[in-house]
C-alpha cells in the first residue's frame, strides 16, 4: 500500500488544488496524511472572529475535509503564523518537512508547486520552497543527521505532484470525475471559508460593476450552490484539454526523471 504525504499552508490548500486526485488515491486504499503549517487564523471575513476563534475552527473544518476526502483525520499542524511563512526561515521550515518525511516515508508527496508563477501568496511560495527541498534531500543522511537520534532514516520520496493556481509545465491531468461530488462535499466542510468564498465572489462581482442575481443573490449561510458551479466550471476547463468531464492537473516528477534515460522506465505505472 503506498503512503501519501500532503504537506501545504492552509485549511482547505488539498480540497481545492487536489481534493479528488486524493479522494481517487484513498480508493486505491493509499494511506494519506496531510500536514498543514500554518494555524489559519487570518482566515475571515468577519469582524466578530478573532485569531484564536478563527484556528480552532480551522482546524476542526480541516479534519472534517480530509475524513470526507479519505485522508487520515488526524492532520498535523506546525503551527506557524498564518499570512507570515515567508518569516520562519527556509532552513527551519525544509528541517520541519524532512522530519515530517522521515517520519511518514511517503511514496507521494503533494505539495504547491514553487516554481510557478503569479503564486499571490506567499504562504503557498514558502510551503513549497520548504516541502520540495526536503523531498530531494530527504534521502541524504548528511542533511540533519540529528534527526538519528530520533530513529528517523533517510527516506526517498520516489512521486511528487505538484499543483498551482497559474500552473506551468503540467504532465499529468487527473480524471476526477467519479471524485467531483466528494471534492465539493470536502470543500463544504470548511464552512468558514465557503461562506467567505460567497462574500468573496460577491465582492469581486460588485467592483467589476456586474450584476449577476446568481451571485448578489447568494446567501453566503448556503454556499454550496456557488462554491459548487465554481468547481465544477474549473474542473470541467481543466478535465476538457485531456478529454475528462473533470480534472485536476499537475506538474509530476517521477522516480528521479528514470523514464527520461532507462528505456524499462517508459512502461511505469500509473497510479490514477
Ligand atoms: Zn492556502
Amino acid at each position: 500500500m503506498k503512503r501519501v504525504l500532503v504537506i501545504v499552508a492552509h485549511a482547505d490548500d488539498m480540497e481545492f488544488m487536489a481534493g479528488g486526485t486524493i479522494a481517487k488515491m484513498a480508493g486505491l486504499g493509499y494511506e494519506i496524511r496531510e500536514v498543514i503549517a500554518t494555524n489559519n487564523e487570518r482566515g475571515t471575513l468577519d469582524p466578530a472572529w478573532d485569531e484564536r476563534f478563527t484556528a480552532e475552527t480551522r482546524r476542526e473544518e480541516a479534519r472534517r475535509g480530509a475524513r470526507v476526502l479519505g485522508v487520515d483525520p488526524d492532520v498535523e499542524f506546525l503551527g506557524y503564523e498564518d499570512g507570515r511563512l515567508s518569516e520562519t526561515p527556509l532552513n527551519e521550515l525544509r528541517e520541519r518537512c524532512m522530519r515530517l518525511i522521515r517520519a511518514r516515508r511517503p511514496d507521494v508527496l503533494f505539495t504547491w508547486d514553487p516554481f510557478a508563477p503569479y503564486e499571490e501568496h506567499g504562504d503557498h511560495r514558502s510551503i513549497a520552497l520548504a516541502a520540495t527541498e526536503a523531498a530531494s534531500f530527504s534521502h541524504f543522511p548528511l542533511y540533519h543527521p540529528e534527526h538519528a537520534e530520533d530513529g528517523l532514516d533517510p527516506h526517498y520520496v520516489g512521486e511528487r505532484y505538484f499543483f498551482a493556481k497559474s500552473p506551468r509545465d503540467f504532465n499529468k491531468t487527473v480524471d476526477i470525475g467519479d471524485q467531483i461530488e466528494r471534492k465539493i462535499d470536502a470543500l463544504c466542510e470548511h464552512v468558514c471559508q465557503m461562506e467567505m468564498t460567497v462574500t468573496e465572489a460577491q465582492l469581486a462581482v460588485a467592483a467589476a460593476g456586474l450584476d449577476v442575481p446568481f451571485v448578489r443573490d447568494a446567501d453566503p449561510g448556503d454556499y454550496r450552490p456557488l462554491i459548487e458551479a465554481q468547481i465544477k466550471a474549473w474542473a470541467a476547463s481543466v478535465g476538457k484539454r485531456a478529454g475528462f468531464a473533470y480534472g485536476e492537473e499537475f506538474r509530476r516528477q517521477r522516480f528521479s526523471g528514470v523514464e527520461r534515460w532507462l528505456p524499462a522506465g517508459e512502461g511505469l505505472p500509473d497510479d490514477v
